[in-house]
Formats: structure tokens, C-alpha cells, sequence
């Protein structure tokens, strides 16, 4: 989804080695990832639709932080969405192909406002028509990677088992043979004395 690689630009290690980046200052990056999302790529962004984007990430983040410990987003952040939503005006209209009818956009101005305002327009939308009770944040500390919990039961931990599913797995492992190791080397230093 859109909003969420946004929200992943904030990129931390999951590993654990502290190294974090703004994906967003990288070059290339957006690029690739409107291009993704099949959107036009409208050239480097000034420095104030950087920021407009940037910014855009936080508030959602904000809601998501809000959603997940199952409070309701801050107005401030909601309002936020909104603004970012009015940046980029959008003309609807019905198209028929083979007598199907589409609702089709057509955005009023190009450029990164447009973005901005298609990246709200997809949080949006999941938060009026999918489950916001589903948001989760990767519960990998190093990671927090935010995701759409799709699973039927809603059991999911991590945003990937393999990567931080089992990194957390080892960790909890180490955890538990240095305490045993801990417990051990105590009792034999009381079995000493
Ligand atoms: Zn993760």
C-alpha cells in the first residue's frame, strides 16, 4: 500500500546495529516508489514538498500509535490528513468499458501535491473501509515497521517472520540460556561459601 512504504521510508535496522536513514532523502528512492504505485514521478521535490511529505509520515504514524493501543487518533493528526487530502483536488467520472463502469480520477493539479494527496487519499481509505483495529507496529524494537494485520485470527507479531519473527525468537533463546547460566553460577558460588 502506498501510506505503508511511505511510512517504511523511516528506515531503522531491524537487526539491531541502531543504523537508521530517511529513505526519502535518498536519490532514486521515491522514484522507485511511486513507480511501484504506478504513479508519475513529478521530479525532485523542492524542499518544502519534502518537508509536506515528511510531514504527512508523521502525522500518520501518529494515528497509527494511537490506533494500535486502542485510543482514538489525536484531532490535530486527522485534521492533518485532511489538509494533505484538500492539496490535491480530484475530478471523478464513470468510464464503461466492455458495459463495466469505473470510477476513474483524474487529479486537478500535477506535481507533489497530488502525491501527497494520494498518499492520505490510501491511509484514508483504510482507516473509513478496512480495519483499523488490524494496524500493527513489528514488535521488534529495532524495527517498528507499521503493517495491516491480515491474518484471520489477528495473531500476527512481526511484520516479517522470517526477518524479525525469528530474530526475536533467538533473542528470547540467548535471553534465557544466560539467565539460566546466571542462575547456575549462583547457586554453585552459594554451594562454595
Ligand atoms: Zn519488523
Amino acid at each position: 500500500m502506498l501510506w505503508e512504504n511511505l511510512l517504511k521510508s523511516d528506515y531503522h535496522d531491524w537487526r539491531g546495529s541502531g543504523h537508521s536513514e530517511d529513505l526519502l532523502d535518498k536519490p532514486g528512492w521515491l522514484e522507485q516508489w511511486l513507480a511501484i504505485h504506478n504513479l508519475p514521478y513529478p521530479g525532485t521535490p523542492s524542499a518544502e514538498e519534502l518537508d509536506d511529505l515528511k510531514r504527512l509520515r508523521e502525522h500518520m504514524l501518529r494515528i497509527v500509535q494511537k490506533l494500535t493501543v486502542r485510543e482514538s487518533a489525536d484531532p490535530a493528526d486527522i485534521h492533518e490528513l485532511n489538509r494533505a487530502l484538500s492539496s490535491g483536488p480530484i475530478i471523478l467520472h464513470i468510464a464503461e468499458s466492455d458495459s463495466d463502469y469505473r470510477l476513474e480520477s483524474t487529479p486537478l493539479r500535477a506535481g507533489w501535491p497530488r502525491i501527497v494527496a494520494e498518499v492520505a487519499a490510501s491511509f484514508g481509505r483504510l482507516l473509513a473501509e478496512s480495519d483499523p483495529s488490524r494496524l500493527r507496529i513489528c514488535g521488534n524494537p529495532d524495527c517498528l515497521v507499521v503493517y495491516y494485520d491480515e491474518t484471520r485470527n489477528h495473531s500476527k507479531r512481526f511484520c516479517d517472520d522470517k526477518a524479525c519473527g525469528n530474530l526475536m525468537k533467538v533473542r528470547r533463546f540467548r535471553a534465557r540460556q544466560k539467565a539460566a547460566k546466571t542462575d547456575g553460577s549462583q547457586i554453585h558460588s552459594t554451594s562454595e561459601t
